[in-house]
């Protein structure tokens, strides 16, 4: 492709991120993923597909999102803060360049439906937004748990137009939805796609979401560029499954800058985690001595996974990018400071971010030093669960 974002890491043909990473799926599956691979391939290095793609996150989904200076921010802490703004795009954060991604290369394979895991209901709104958009049948699961804490987000799926299914196996959270939906994909995989939220599951679903989320990579490098930055000291992300650090990673793999990616103390993969495989991936994840999966606990849902992509997993391993916790105390500090000092309202996941750079600056982050931010997303969805804890009624 022309434009092409800088890669991180390419996987091997068999989709391996160094050890981890592949391809582990019931043999059932494993045509979906075949097709879906060469689809991918096909689309991407097609001029027709990458114009339509970037075209309609332009029309659509308020393309390119801005990079706004924090100089508030940035005097208290002796540092260069930027933050790219991706609670800028439409419904409110980085999700929906994937499922802008992911639908129309659905449309391009043929088939009519999507279907979508989802936790607080960030990714299935947005996936629901993206098949109103291309008149598509959408169907999400949901955690039973998940569809009572955030109830709203239910009814927003279905003013779009998307039926939502209550996932009752298991901790009725995230990762049973993730179950549940590829035990669905297996049996109708001929008309639908399983749209994946995250840098995560079999290959080649980790290299495509990377791939399509590297767009804010490759527009913050320009327009720090444009800013007089020819590249920041660091750059900055907070990591649930890992798309937006992804994302932003891919337009600064290649350079010297320090790539740090936060992660919620209490879904910490890489910190707490061991290698395994859960969801058709080997990767780092929270688990007991006999291989079960333990619940991630966070005070921001978006966080609550208990894996990493594989490809942070390598980049951990490697070196090339660090991992950090963040615990749920200095969250919400840091969602105040953003707030009061530049007008901005974070998302709690985004929050961990800022929490790691008002800790770390002036002892691991130099003064003078050039901090790019991810703003992942806005904080509007978590400011009824932040005025409950701020009033200790939570
Ligand atoms: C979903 C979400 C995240 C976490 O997902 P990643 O795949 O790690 O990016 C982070 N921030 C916001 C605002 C989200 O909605």
């Amino acid at each position: 492709m022309s434009d092409a974002p800088d890669y991180m890491s390419s996987p091997d043909v068999l989709g391996h991120f160094g050890e981890f990473g592949g391809r582990f799926v019931p043999e059932a599956l494993m045509p979906a993923c075949l097709e879906l691979e060469v689809a991918f391939r096909d689309a991407w290095s097609d001029q027709t597909f990458i114009d339509e793609y970037q075209r309609v996150l332009r029309e659509f989904a308020g393309r390119p999102t801005p990079i706004t200076p924090l100089p508030r921010i940035s005097a208290a802490l002796g540092i260069r803060l930027f933050a790219k703004r991706e609670d800028l795009a439409h419904t409110g954060s980085h999700k929906i360049n994937n499922v802008v991604g992911q639908t129309l290369l659905t449309k391009r394979m043929g088939k009519q439906r999507v279907i979508a895991e989802t936790g607080a209901g960030q990714h299935g709104v947005a996936t629901a937004t993206a098949a109103a958009r291309f008149g598509m049948a959408c169907t999400v699961f949901m955690g039973e748990v998940d569809t009572e804490r955030q109830s709203l987000n239910v009814f927003r799926m279905e003013l779009l137009g998307a039926k939502v299914v209550p996932v009752t196996s298991g901790s009725r959270t995230l990762k049973d939805a993730v179950n549940e939906a590829m035990r669905e994909w297996v049996t109708c995989v001929d008309d639908t796609h399983y749209c994946i939220g995250s840098v995560m599951g079999p290959h080649p679903f980790p290299l495509m979401v990377r791939e399509f989320q590297s767009i804010i990579g490759t527009e913050s490098a320009f327009q720090l560029n444009e800013l007089g930055v020819a590249c920041p000291d660091l750059v900055v992300a907070c990591v649930g499954g890992g798309s937006n650090a992804a994302g932003v990673f891919a337009g600064f793999a290649n350079t010297t800058a320090r790539l740090i990616g936060v992660e919620a103390a209490g879904g910490s993969a890489v910190g707490k985690g061991s290698p395994g495989v859960l969801h058709g991936m080997k990767s780092y994840l929270i688990q007991d001595e006999f291989g079960q999966i333990e619940e991630a606990s966070s005070i921001s849902a978006g966080l609550d996974y208990p894996g990493i992509g594989p490809e942070h997993a390598h980049l951990a391993k490697s070196g090339r990018a660090e991992y950090v916790a963040i615990g749920d105390d200095e969250v919400l500090d840091a969602l105040k400071v953003l707030s009061e000092l530049e007008g901005i309202i974070p998302a709690l996941e985004t929050a961990h971010a800022v929490a790691w750079i008002l800790k770390e600056a002036g002892r691991s982050i130099p003064s003078g030093a050039t901090v790019l931010l991810n703003l992942s997303g806005r904080g509007d969805k978590d400011v009824a669960q932040v005025r409950e804890i701020l009033r200790g009624t939570a």
